[in-house]
């Protein structure tokens, strides 16, 4: 039985963040595998940062496979990266695993995320009867794959990237059992905060789970919009 924290990067860009994800888990002492799925768009040497610090690197590439799910994506360009995601469920030598985005951080040891049931995902502040797609905890199953690809290709998503096809494919998810709804501290989406400064002063401590939602991502420079909980 093995468990594992599984994470994408497209692009040297999304490595960065990856880079320093994993890095924040060794810091938290996770007793849990590491794995980073990557494609041949990352370069060599951040690959090689990336096989230094993570158990286990794959490449994905959906355009440059036979299988008959690829060929089914290749008429989906624009869910390009979407459809990338998707392949953690793929990852059927774990029995349980937990997707991160490239671009959360573990600010304390989170191993009980192990602990949740398949589907578990926290609220999206945007829209909180859906689940934010950044963190969440799930089975690897070929079946569930085959499923996915198979509705995303029917249906697509309806924003464009995975949080949509994941909502619609999980649509009973704001009715689930209790257990199924991860508390915000596990993807505690950086800004939410201003909208309630006062719970953020009262509960921010409490953070496991930092993610930096949106285009401006905290390796990009200068971070004015993002603010990492005091600890
Ligand atoms: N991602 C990637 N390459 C891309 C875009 C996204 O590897 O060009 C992966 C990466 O893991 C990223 C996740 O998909 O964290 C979701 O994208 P992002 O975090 O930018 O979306 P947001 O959380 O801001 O909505
Ligand atoms: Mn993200």
């Amino acid at each position: 039985m093995t468990e594992a924290w599984v994470t994408l990067a497209t692009n040297d860009d999304y490595a960065r963040g990856a880079l320093v994800l994993a890095h924040s888990l060794r810091r938290v002492n996770t007793t849990r595998k590491l794995h980073v799925m990557i494609t041949n768009q990352v370069s060599v040497r951040l690959r090689q940062e990336l096989e230094a610090v993570f158990d286990a690197v794959s490449v994905v590439d959906v355009m440059d496979s036979n299988d008959p799910e690829n060929l089914a994506l290749i008429s989906r360009p624009d869910l390009g990266c979407t459809f990338t995601k998707l392949n953690c469920w793929r990852l059927t030598q774990y029995t349980k695993c937990v997707f991160l985005d490239a671009d959360t951080l573990v600010v304390q040891n989170a191993d009980e995320l192990f602990d949740r049931p398949d589907f578990s995902a926290a609220a999206d502040i945007g829209w909180p009867d859906t689940f934010n797609s950044g963190v969440f905890v799930y089975a690897p199953s070929l079946e569930t794959y085959h499923r996915l690809v198979e509705f995303a290709v029917e249906h697509g998503s309806f924003d464009g990237g995975d949080q949509g096809l994941l909502n619609e494919f999980y649509p009973d998810w704001r009715d689930l059992p209790s257990a199924h709804r991860l508390p915000f501290i596990y993807n505690m989406t950086a800004g939410a905060f201003y909208t309630y400064p006062a719970a953020y002063k009262r509960y921010g401590k409490d953070t496991k789970i930092v993610h930096f939602i949106g285009a401006q991502k905290p390796w990009h420079g200068s971070s004015a919009v993002h603010q990492v909980p005091l600890s």
